[in-house]
């Protein structure tokens, strides 16, 4: 039996190519099939491969507003934020593409300790956000895995006037069952790992040593992580690696997996772009450059195809890209990110950074302009508070009822964000856009908004439902 018969997860490369050679579509087959978008029960591979394939500019702009009207009829304007937070960049693995490989001399190591994290927790807490991303590379100091899981209890009980942080999230390295079974019993949020690309040849090629040259540890992780009880996992892959039209698709591929094995498909999916960083060439001049419109098309296909999984954009993108993807499906994004251990602290990106940012706007800037375009940012953690996670949440948001709870939960989560630490503009505009929402607002939704809204002016926090 060879590597790829071992693996628990099959991403089947043939059949994956074999419809990547489809002829041109049809545009009568097209339109059925952003027909079928429209019923929000997602699409199925062949049907994905022919969205791929279409370049005709009408009938593309035909899929991007249906993937518009998916995501307005889903997620509504809602605009979830999340700061990341870098601990280390230790690392043993030497990824080609990343600024943190082993090998990288340009880069000089740092391991935040405990302290150093509370004092980054801190910063982020009194810009106003509620959730983060904790980020490491795959090495830890002398405590080993205990290091992380002393960080997220940092992070946890670092305080700061009315601020805490409600929702951590980790983005760090495969782990054993016993190791993802610690990190559930540290209260994660969501367990997030990209396997950066499916295709196996590329795999090999761009992670020539270290642990993660290992693709079966890679992409079982999260049948590990559901094992120990982790239901909210994050998926993705690094576009710009191989073909992003294989990598859609055997994206899918594992996410049928998961949802055949555990009933449940991930939380999340990140679209990561590889962007240039110190020391790789491979992240200066990708070995296969995804388009501005290309990645739009990746967006969209992928708000169709599964609706009901959030789509996540990273600073790694410029403001232009984040601005038109937020519409045609993003539902999360970061904003006032630094990406080098200590990079709040500091107040500034160097050179320890693990790759360079396309969007440099701070939280309060991003939320201006989110507000602007008529989106409410949203601190909210409600779900995860409350236990709705893997399939509890599916059962609730594939019916559409969950909208009736995010929608009052962004409005008292913004207006938490308006009182305690937004400059007297940006106030003046959250005011008016909470006005407008109210109106648009079923009576039965307004009346518990409003009962929410009232709570946080008369000095509650963390109100939601
Ligand atoms: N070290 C862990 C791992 O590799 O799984 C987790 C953290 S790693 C810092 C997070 C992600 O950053 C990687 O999975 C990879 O997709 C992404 N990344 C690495 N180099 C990048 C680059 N040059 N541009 C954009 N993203 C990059
Ligand atoms: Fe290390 Fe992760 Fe960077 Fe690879 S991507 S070098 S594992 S930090």
């Amino acid at each position: 039996m060879n590597k790829q018969e071992e693996c628990l997860v099959h991403i089947d490369e043939p059949q994956i190519m074999r419809l990547l050679e489809k002829r041109r579509p049809d545009p009568e087959q097209i339109r059925e099939i952003l027909a079928k978008a429209l019923e929000l029960k997602g699409l199925d591979s062949s049907e994905v491969a022919t969205l791929i394939a279409v370049d005709d500019p009408d009938l593309l702009s035909e899929l991007f507003s249906t993937a518009r009207r998916v995501k307005q009829a889903i997620y509504g304007p809602r605009i979830v934020l999340f700061a990341p937070l870098y601990i280390s960049n230790l690392c043993t693995n030497e990824c080609l593409y990343c600024g943190f490989r082993a090998g990288n001399r340009e880069v000089t190591r740092r391991v935040l300790s405990q302290e150093e994290i509370a004092a980054e927790v801190k910063i982020l807490v009194e810009q106003g956000h509620k959730r983060i991303l904790l980020v490491a590379g795959e090495s830890y100091p002398d405590e080993g895995f205990d290091y992380i899981i002393k960080a997220i209890g940092t992070v946890y009980k670092t305080r700061s006037g009315h601020g805490e942080i409600r929702r951590v999230n980790v983005n760090i390295a495969p782990l054993s069952l016993e190791e993802f079974r610690q990190l559930k019993d540290a209260g994660i949020g969501t367990y997030q790992l990209f396997q950066e690309t499916y295709h196996r040849g590329t795999y090999a090629h761009m992670h020539p040593a270290g642990r993660k040259r290992n693709y079966a540890w890679r992409i079982e992780a999260f049948d590990r992580a559901m094992q120990a009880g982790i239901d909210d996992v994050g998926i993705g892959v690094l576009f710009g690696l191989y073909d992003w039209r294989f990598e859609v698709l055997a994206t899918l591929g594992h996410i049928n997996h998961l949802e055949s094995t555990f009933g449940v498909g991930p939380h999340t999916i990140s679209v990561p772009r590889l962007e240039p960083t110190t020391g790789s060439d491979i992240a200066c001049s990708p070995p296969h450059p995804v388009s501005d419109s290309d990645f739009c098309k990746i967006v969209a296909i992928f708000r169709m195809a599964v609706p009901y999984t959030g789509i996540i954009m990273s600073t790694r993108e410029n403001e232009d890209v984040r601005r038109a993807t937020l519409a045609l499906g993003v539902s999360q994004i970061s904003a006032g990110s630094r990406t080098n251990p200590g990079g709040y602290a500091d107040g500034i990106m160097d050179e320890n950074a693990q790759f360079q940012l396309g969007d440099h706007r701070n939280l309060d800037e991003v939320i201006g302009d989110l507000a602007t375009l008529g989106y409410i940012p949203s601190f909210c953690t409600a779900c995860y508070r409350l236990g709705r996670t893997g399939e509890d949440f599916m059962a609730v948001a594939k019916p559409g009822d969950i909208k009736y709870r995010c929608d009052p939960n962004a409005l008292s989560t913004f207006l938490e964000y308006l009182i305690d630490y937004a400059p007297a503009e940006t106030q003046t505009a959250g005011e008016r856009l909470i006005s407008s929402q109210l109106e648009r607002m079923s009576a039965r939704e307004r009346a518990t908004a409003s009962k929410m809204l009232d709570r946080v002016r008369a000095g509650n926090r963390d109100v939601y439902v």
